[in-house]
């Protein structure tokens, strides 16, 4: 238990997952005066929201989330006072590697024109400028200023401490393995040491979230897909901004060395949900087929075990996979620092220090879910990040407790409505 409160029995609000969105969450009700605790079944953030690239950005950002990505930044910048976590406002360079890459930004930065975004085009000497220590050629870039570098691990560690001094509970090691409802409204939560009782219930859940909901019926469309990253040694005259590209992405890291990954290489494996959400996914997957590897094999049948296994007064997988910590796929990463290395030469005399890989949670739309369950009246869901929680989590908690506090614009709730799926007679 990492709470400086002692636990009593019932809350305003009680909050299922301490990454980056239950914390925020956390933070934004607190400061509406609510009683809030947070149960997390491992360490708090252990999983997608310390294993990301470390990027807060609004280049290639859905139109529905610029106003998040937008607003996250000043929220960063603040905190960024407040405690020192790596925070870096060192700009992004989004690359084209052909034609067709370069139309496809063109198109994004001419859907986002007059929503208040710093980004613009590059001509190639001033990419060239940018990035001296890049001999390769492209298509056109887009580059944003105003986009930041962050160090997951320390910013959690900060956001945590923040949310605990605002007088939040987090119990960690506890894992929630369901939802009460009690005439028609969500009421309880039961965790592994007994049940807690609370005015309003929120699943940010990351990866698990559809697993939690289903413990009372509530069908989200939520996918996992693995991600691979790795961390390079310190690069004497490295880029100082964060680049973007189909060949590898990048981040400078306060030991000097790099963040490095590739964004077309995520697997995900056939699962009894991936067929039962195919309608869902289908029309994306088709589009962007070359952004996701997907493989068959056992998964199948292991995952159709694991879902019998979710039910009351016994323990289940939540406990089982207290940290989700995948292996990553060395042959890709492998592959990619090549890349690296023959396009920018200043990489060739680092190594790889580690690797590591994260499980992520997928929308059909790539779109989170920040809304009431209008089923069950008192239950609220903030999942569903997509690949981009982490940047836009700050400004996402603060959208979503307005949400639980009935005071939210619609304009803005609207695109991240659970209603939009129509999978639960809504
Ligand atoms: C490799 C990788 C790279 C990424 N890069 C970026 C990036 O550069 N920029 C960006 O914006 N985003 C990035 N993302 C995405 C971003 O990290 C996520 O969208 C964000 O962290 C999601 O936060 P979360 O709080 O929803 O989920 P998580 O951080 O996954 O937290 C969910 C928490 O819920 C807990 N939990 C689950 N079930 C239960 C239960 N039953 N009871 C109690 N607790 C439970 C888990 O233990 C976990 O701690 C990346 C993700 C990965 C994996």
């Amino acid at each position: 238990m990492t709470s400086q409160q002692s636990m009593s029995q019932h809350y305003d609000v009680v909050i299922a997952g301490a990454g980056i969105i239950g914390l925020s969450t956390a933070l934004f009700l607190r400061g509406r005066g609510l009683s809030v605790m947070v149960f997390d079944k491992g360490e708090a953030a252990y999983e997608q929201s310390s294993r990301n690239w470390g990027w807060m950005r609004t280049i290639g950002q859905d139109m529905a989330e610029l106003e998040l990505a937008l607003a996250s930044r000043p929220l960063w910048r603040q905190w960024a006072e407040e405690g020192d976590f790596g925070f870096r406002r060192c700009g992004l360079v989004s690359l084209a590697g052909d034609g067709e890459e370069w139309a496809g930004l063109r198109s994004w930065l001419e859907h986002a024109a007059g929503r208040g975004l710093d980004t613009r085009e590059l001509g190639s000497a001033e990419t060239a400028e940018l990035l001296p220590q890049f001999h390769r050629r492209w298509a056109g870039a887009l580059f944003a200023p105003g986009d930041a570098g962050i160090e997951p691990d320390l910013a959690m560690r900060f956001l945590e401490k923040k949310v605990l001094d605002a007088g939040v509970g987090i119990v960690t090691g506890n894992a929630i393995r369901r939802i009460d409802i009690s005439g028609g409204r969500a009421c309880a939560v039961e965790t592994e040491t007994g049940r807690v009782t609370a005015d309003r219930i929120v699943v940010a859940a990351g990866a698990w979230s559809r697993w939690v909901c289903k413990t009372v019926g509530i069908v989200i469309p939520q996918l996992r897909v693995t991600a691979s990253v790795l961390r390079t040694t310190p690069v004497e005259g490295g880029p100082e901004v964060n680049v973007a590209s189909t060949r590898y992405c990048l981040r400078r890291r306060r030991d000097g060395g790099y963040t490095v990954a590739r964004r077309n290489s995520s697997l995900t494996w056939v699962t009894p949900d991936s067929v039962r959400f195919m309608r869902q996914y289908l029309p994306n997957y088709l589009k962007q087929k070359q952004l996701l590897r997907v493989r068959a094999g056992t998964s199948f049948f292991k995952e159709l075990r694991l879902e019998r296994r979710f039910g009351p007064g016994q323990s289940n997988p939540f406990e089982d996979f207290r940290a989700c910590d995948p292996a990553p796929d060395i042959d890709t990463l492998k592959e990619t620092f090549e890349h690296l290395k023959e396009d920018a030469p200043v990489f060739r005399s680092a190594r790889i220090a580690s690797s590591w890989a994260g499980t992520i949670d997928v929308m059909p739309d790539a779109l989170p879910v920040l809304s009431p369950v209008a089923r069950y009246p008192g239950l609220f869901l903030a999942t569903g990040f997509s690949a981009h929680g982490f940047g836009i989590g700050p400004a996402s908690g603060r959208l979503m407790a307005d949400i639980v506090m009935g005071e939210a614009p619609a304009a803005s709730a609207a695109p991240f409505r659970l209603e939009r799926f129509h999978l639960n007679d809504d």
